[in-house]
């Protein structure tokens, strides 16, 4: 198998595992973004939100939850907050095909964030309207 995280999910590569049960393996991005940056994934491979069980991306979540708390707490006052990203497909970000849940910690002032396209804030309603209508006939039953 090619992938690198089922590799660190076996400790065929090694990694520094911050946190580990049955399901989910979390561990220190090696490219943080800042000190403390987690990669949290589920042991058992799986591509993209699609694939993953929705019990595995529970775990997922609950283990991004419990390593922020404790990335407030090991940061104490230098954390004042953090984010939770998750990257499902090459479009969004996503440069491992393993799905994995970033946990990152956040400094005033740190230069990373989301940028907003020229677009922003001004789509037509229309385009709108129509997302939400056939959303809500998908998701609805
Ligand atoms: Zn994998």
């Amino acid at each position: 198998m090619s992938c690198i995280f089922c590799k660190i999910a076996e400790a065929e590569i090694p990694a520094k595992v911050v946190y580990e049960d049955d399901t989910v393996l979390a561990f220190l991005d090696i490219k943080p973004i800042n000190p403390g940056h987690v990669l949290v994934i589920p042991k058992d491979h799986a591509e993209s939100l699609a694939e993953i069980s929705p019990e595995h991306l529970k775990c997922v979540a609950a283990a991004g939850r419990k390593v922020a708390e404790a990335l407030r707490q090991a940061l104490s006052s230098k954390c004042e907050g953090v984010n939770l990203f998750l990257a499902d497909g090459k479009a969004a970000g996503q440069e491992v095909g393993h799905i994995h849940l970033h946990v990152i910690p956040r400094y005033p002032g740190d230069g990373f964030g989301l940028k907003f396209p020229t677009h922003y804030g001004n789509i037509p309603q229309d385009e709108t309207d129509a997302v939400h209508k056939k959303l809500r006939s998908l998701l609805e039953d």
